[in-house]
């Protein structure tokens, strides 16, 4: 583990026993500053032994900075776990922030020359991103924009599927009207830009996604993604594997499901879903949010072996967090994915063909099996 990503966890752990609502928040707002430093905390380090002012941390978390690069561990977080009834509680969490990379080791990992992988300028398009017509806060065009200007020649609108009316699920209704206004932007953007039509759509507890068939096959690109049973630990790769297996699914998104310092996500046997994933080409997400980093770099490892495609997505809300993307490209760097399986590094004519191949595959292998009327 790296200093910023070490410094961060016991901010964090010194939060989680504060009693005011305050330095709560205090330390829960340090903690995610040093995550986002460009380069490690050591950097900071002050000939003087003080460290250099960095926004949004203060005396007190300073403090906690400087015991732990002058002697390796703080002793204000042992104080405070010595007498505090939550330690247990706190020894768990450690255990939910496994493999999360700093914004620091995220710069490494792309600068690393010695790593095999996709580079970002490999990078062609997004695949997992959210506009106001579900909970993203930009609008189509501005979406677009800020893709353009990272150099991009296409992204995927995936907003939530209206099975998940909690994330501001968009209705069937309401999805033709985006695809209109996406047909007007793609004209306008011709040969400059191309958006693709997608969804989120939710995994149910049987492993089925939240539409049909039918309504699937209105969208270009579908990927399909957790969003409940996240905190138990019973099996569940029979759902996974259901819906990897499922008719016009592409992407497998945040695979787990897992949240920094918050829940664990979907327990089940990877290997096994990384192998029906490859078998039916759907292609296995990592996920660039730097409180998801769903899959990690570890279990890439496995995805690899498997078989399997990637896709390497923000999934931002909003035009800033396109820049998640490049946490998503440093777990593959890390994991060693070979370029070629990374279907953001596609042109969008292959890109496009695939899906629309990967679709019909899967609906001439359907309809060989016979099925019971009912
Ligand atoms: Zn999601």
């Amino acid at each position: 583990m790296d200093s910023n990503q070490k410094i961060a966890s016991l901010l964090r752990d010194l939060a989680s026993v504060q009693q005011s609502t305050q330095s709560k928040w205090g330390y829960k707002r340090a903690a995610s500053a040093i995550l986002n430093l460009d380069r490690p905390i050591e950097q900071y380090l002050l000939p003087d032994g003080t460290l250099r002012k960095i926004p949004n941390i203060g005396p007190s978390s300073t403090r906690v900075i400087l015991e732990v690069l002058l002697t390796g561990r703080s002793a204000t977080v042992d104080a405070a776990f010595a007498d505090s009834p939550r330690a247990d509680d706190d020894e768990r969490t450690r255990g939910l922030r496994e493999n999360f990379l700093s914004r620091a080791q995220v710069l490494e990992a792309l600068a690393d020359q010695r790593l095999r992988g996709p580079r970002l300028k490999d990078y062609r398009g997004d695949l997992q991103m959210h506009s106001t017509w579900s909970d993203g806060v930009e609008t189509l065009e501005t979406l677009i924009e800020a893709c353009v200007v990272r150099g991009y020649g296409y992204c995927a609108i995936t907003d939530h599927s209206y099975g998940l009316s909690i994330a501001g699920g968009v209705s069937m209704a309401d999805l033709a009207r985006q695809h209109q206004e996406i047909e007007a932007l793609n004209t306008r953007f011709a040969g400059r830009f191309r958006m693709i039509k997608g969804i989120e759509a939710n995994i149910r507890a049987d492993g089925s996604v939240d539409m049909t068939n039918g309504e699937l096959r209105t969208l270009e690109l579908v990927v399909a993604a957790p969003h409940s049973a996240l905190r138990t630990g019973s099996d569940q790769t029979a759902r996974m594997i259901a819906a990897v297996r499922q008719q016009g699914v592409h992407i497998l998104g945040h695979p787990r499901g897992r949240k920094l310092s918050t829940r664990p996500g979907v327990t089940a046997n990877w290997d096994l879903v990384f192998e029906a994933a490859a078998e039916s080409g759907v292609a296995v997400e990592i996920d660039g949010d730097p409180s998801r980093q769903d899959i990690d770099f570890t279990l890439a490892k496995r995805a690899i072996q498997a078989g399997c495609l990637f896709a390497l997505d923000s999934d931002a809300h909003s035009s800033r967090e396109l820049e998640y993307a490049e946490t998503a490209v440093a777990h593959a760097r890390l994991a060693g994915v070979p370029k070629a399986r990374v279907i953001n590094t596609w042109e969008v004519d292959r890109l496009l063909s695939w899906a629309a191949e990967r679709s019909s595959v899967k609906t001439r292998r359907r309809s060989t099996t016979r099925r019971p009327r009912v």
